[in-house]
């Protein structure tokens, strides 16, 4: 007979149990002090019922308290694209830190220019100021964007994420409309009021929503990253970029995921013009980290503003932001990690992953479909790409996430939580790879019996 979804999931979820006593009874004691038992809610999205304890982690190698040795593909959902503890971040962290001294000082350090002028060869950009999150790039670039319009209102494409920012927080519901994203917690207004939702890819929409004329900026991913990876059709984001200058709005490029694009994101590969670029994640190196860039035009239109409060309590900016540490950390992974050679390489990686990976999909006739972002590739399960976040989303799978994602676990691969993602960090090997292609077929040919 064969074994039902259901049942593959509980024996790999005994096996995670039994593998894993000391992560178990970690995450049993953490309940008594830590609220939901963890240190930050989201992290009991673990398809074993409790998440694995780190105790180590270097290039492309996580271990656990319990001694398991994992191939990470997962990367920190993005914000170990560097690898774990790079050499140079950690060499400009101990002496920043450690010899210099001095991570939060409220004085700027000579790094933070150099990582700004690094920041506008990649991206285009010519003027830079930090975060420690893209959350908060996005915020204070949402507020910016609105000074500066005097418009009230943001545009997202459904089922983005950008952070835990009010104003994304909706998507089309298969009626059309936009509404509240589910179990949006404790929104200081419906974000309806404060936004417009349109489908990735869909042109007609967003010309309709912009044409009410209140829109001050179009926040997007220039291929949606956070609902499985859903790319741009032929002409779509040069489509975006005209309609939002024929409507006078500004388009905010957020590149933290997409930044696996290339040394330059999206941005650079594809010749994108945004007025906003936003990013997180990985420019740190595994050290909090943030920034926007702004282009000559929106930074004269700022600076030309009266009464705007950008020193102290006027809503951008965060006393953290922009410290010694966090930009000595981008400094090194910047110039020594991230290089133009390391995307070589990645990307090269990724592309043997998702071949792989299609190749047991087509060997074994699943009705899933691959899709590559430079140095990341997910798999989804429809058989063509999505064209749509909603589309992606009405392809959602959650049992089948959880089986094989602790099928992966169970077997010493990391995928990303919330995702199938996997993306390749410059210590990824093609050893790592065809490892996770043998698992992956194994866990495949269960499925199929
Ligand atoms: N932008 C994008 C595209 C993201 O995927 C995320 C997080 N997944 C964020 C912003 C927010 O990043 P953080 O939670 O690090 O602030």
């Amino acid at each position: 007979m064969p074994v039902s979804l259901d049942g593959l999931l509980r024996r790999e979820r005994a096996l995670f149990l039994q593998s894993h006593p000391l992560s178990a009874a970690a995450y049993r004691e953490a309940g008594r002090h830590l609220f939901g038992g963890v240190p930050m809610t989201w992290m009991n999205k673990t398809a074993g019922g409790f998440p694995l304890y780190l105790d180590g982690a270097h290039g492309a190698r996580v271990t656990d308290i319990d001694g398991h040795e994992y191939v990470d593909l997962c990367l920190g959902d993005t914000g170990a694209m560097a690898g774990h503890s790079p050499e140079p971040v950690v060499a400009a962290v101990r002496r920043r830190f450690g010899e210099q001294g001095g991570a939060t000082v409220m004085l700027p350090t000579t790094d933070a220019a150099r990582v700004g002028a690094e920041l506008s060869r990649r991206f285009g950009l010519p003027l830079w100021s930090f975060s420690l999150t893209a959350t908060d790039a996005n915020r204070w670039a949402i507020r910016l964007a609105r000074a500066v319009t005097g418009r009230p209102k943001i545009l997202v494409n459904s089922y983005c994420y950008h952070g835990s920012v009010d104003e994304v927080l909706l998507v089309v519901d298969p009626s059309g409309r936009a509404v509240s994203r589910e179990g949006n917690v404790g929104a200081p207004v419906d974000p309806v009021l404060t936004s417009r939702v349109v489908e990735f890819n869909d042109l007609g929409a967003l010309a309709r929503e912009l044409s009410h004329g209140d829109v001050a900026a179009v926040l997007m991913e220039p291929a949606l990253t956070n609902i499985g990876i859903v790319l741009p059709e032929p002409g779509y984001l040069d489509g975006v970029r005209a309609l939002t200058r024929e409507h006078g709005t500004l388009l905010i490029i957020d590149e933290t995921h997409t930044f696996s694009a290339g040394p330059g994101g999206c941005t650079a590969a594809w010749n994108l013009d945004p007025d906003v670029l936003t990013i997180g994640k990985a420019i740190g190196g595994g050290v909090p980290s943030g920034g926007y860039g702004l282009s000559a035009g929106l930074a004269a239109r700022i600076e030309a503003l009266e009464g705007l409060d950008l020193v102290d309590m006027g809503g951008v900016g965060g006393t953290l932001a922009g410290n010694a540490l966090s930009v000595a950390a981008m400094r090194a992974t910047l110039e020594e990690v991230l290089t133009d050679e390391a995307f070589a390489r990645m990307h090269a990686l990724a592309a043997r992953f998702a071949d792989g990976v299609q190749d047991v999909i087509t060997r074994y006739a699943l009705p899933w479909s691959i899709t590559t972002l430079g140095a990341r590739a997910e798999y989804r399960f429809t058989p063509s790409p999505p064209r749509t976040g909603g589309e992606s989303h009405a392809a959602s799978d959650p049992a089948l996430d959880d089986y094989l994602h602790l099928y992966l676990a169970n077997r010493g691969i990391l995928l990303t939580p919330f995702h199938n993602m996997a993306l390749m960090c410059p210590a990824t090997t093609e050893a790592d790879v065809d490892l996770h292609h043998e698992i992956f077929e194994a866990a495949a040919a269960e499925l199929s019996r």
